[in-house]
């Protein structure tokens, strides 16, 4: 089955959950234009669709799913766990486990709280951050992406009508529903300017709880923090007594300590999400022990109250536990050789095919950006109509040849694939280059 094509199942769902969903279904994230590819089985690193066509998934929700899917031991431990209890008014074991793990593993982490999604897991540094200085307003990176708390629903993808000055962007509101209050104590800082962020971290000194960065930007193109910017962010957040929080909340599959690991640079705070749930909901919020204390239930008074139903629900832990054990060094090895083994091989077929572009990512992630262009930050991110055209149509191209990527360039990968499927990732999208350079050949005809 090709798509699109309206007499599919996909199509059919996608009409029925309209009438009972905004959208079709509640989440933006999943939308595909003329309707979203429903799933209904997964294996490995490969996905079953609505109408029983199977794909590469090099999307693993959206970096969730660093063992892709089925992994026996994390369902192992999910049906042993199901077994004993679910959710429960009390604390588990597991959760310690979970916790000594990921204080173990990541260098600026010494304690940590769990939570239910990665947008908590921000929300609730912010939150520290705001009560252990005292103070409300949070800086964060223009074009960057944090999950959907209110104050980091800023200047996610302003369109250029909106910018403002390179050096002190405006900070503008990503979607309807932002109290302006909140805008306002939201201070957007160009990414990688070490100079325009040092001078907006300076003024406003006073005023601000938390800077937020996430290190590689998913939303740009897994565009890197340079050594220098990190390195001067964190001079002057320690030196004014600002929490620096890394959100990595995607970007901690890259390696065994985290994207801390191989930054210059430690934060006071981290938020986590995906992968450390195994596959199930889950964030957390880690950090100094001087700063996590202002969770402490047990101290009075309480200064930050952080409840919720399903925090640290055992079924997530034990799922989280055995996902996180297989992660040895020797799989992010393994993981970082697939890595290179894919943007090597799209960086020849770009050369091959005469195609303008270039390769982000590491370890596991890979960017593919249809534009020799180099860009630092959001504003130079290369994507005019043109490339925006070419990123789609290898899109559509790789969906109709076994292989799913997020649209806008992004491939995510597992433990469950092997050199042979990055090769037919590889073969498709060569396959999916060729089509572009002809169909462009035909148009200047
Ligand atoms: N931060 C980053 C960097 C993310 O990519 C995401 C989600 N893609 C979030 C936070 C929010 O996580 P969640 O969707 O689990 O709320």
């Amino acid at each position: 089955m090709t798509y699109p094509d309206p007499t599919s199942r996909s199509a059919q769902l996608f009409a029925r959950g309209r009438k009972v969903m905004p959208g079709g279904n509640s989440r933006t994230g999943v939308t595909l234009n003329p309707y979203p590819i429903y799933a209904v089985h997964g294996n490995g690193c490969r996905v079953t669709d609505a109408d029983g066509c199977i794909r590469i998934d090099c999307i693993n929700n959206w970096s969730s799913l660093i063992h892709g899917h089925g992994n026996q031991a994390v369902l192992a431990a999910i049906a042993e766990q199901s077994q004993h209890l679910l959710a429960v008014g009390m604390p588990t074991e597991v959760e310690i486990d979970l916790a000594s793990l990921l204080c173990e593993r990541l260098p600026g982490v010494e304690q940590i709280r769990f939570s239910n999604s990665g947008t908590e897991g921000v929300m609730m540094a912010l939150r520290a951050a705001r009560a252990y200085t005292g103070r409300d307003m949070i800086a964060k990176v223009e074009g960057a992406y944090h999950g959907s708390a209110d104050s980091m629903e800023i200047s996610v993808a302003p369109s250029p009508t909106q910018w403002g000055p390179a050096h002190t962007p405006s900070s503008v509101p990503a979607t309807a529903g932002i109290p302006a209050k909140v805008q306002q104590d939201t201070l957007v800082l160009p990414f990688n300017d070490v100079e325009a962020t040092s001078r907006l971290i300076e003024q406003h000194a006073g005023e601000l709880a938390a800077v937020v960065i996430d290190p590689i930007v998913s939303r740009m193109g897994f565009v890197e923090a340079t050594d220098a910017y990190l390195q001067r962010v964190r001079e002057l957040t320690d030196a004014l007594k600002i929490i620096l929080v890394f959100d990595e909340v995607f970007s901690f599959r890259v390696g065994y300590h985290g994207v801390q690991g191989v930054t210059s640079v430690t934060p006071d705070l981290t938020a986590l999400g995906k992968v450390i749930g195994g596959g199930l909901p889950v964030g957390a919020t880690g950090g100094k022990a001087e700063i996590m204390e202002v969770f402490d239930q047990t101290k009075k008074p309480l200064r930050v109250e952080h409840g919720g139903t399903y925090n640290a629900n055992p079924l997530t832990m034990a799922a989280g536990l055995a996902c996180m054990k297989q992660m040895t060094p020797a799989a992010y090895d393994r993981l970082d050789r697939l890595g290179d083994r894919l943007r090597d091989g799209l960086r020849h077929h770009l050369e091959d095919h005469d195609l303008k572009g270039q390769v982000m990512g590491r370890g596991s992630l890979a960017g593919l950006v249809f534009s020799d262009k180099p860009f630092t930050d959001f504003r130079s991110l290369p994507l005019g109509p043109h490339e925006v055209r070419t990123v789609l149509s290898l899109h559509r191209f790789l969906l109709n040849h076994g292989v799913q990527i997020i649209p806008f360039g992004l491939m995510i990968l597992s433990t469950a694939m092997t050199e042979d499927d990055i090769d037919e990732i590889l073969e498709q999208v060569g396959a999916g280059m060729a089509e572009i350079r002809s169909s462009r050949r035909s148009d200047e005809h």
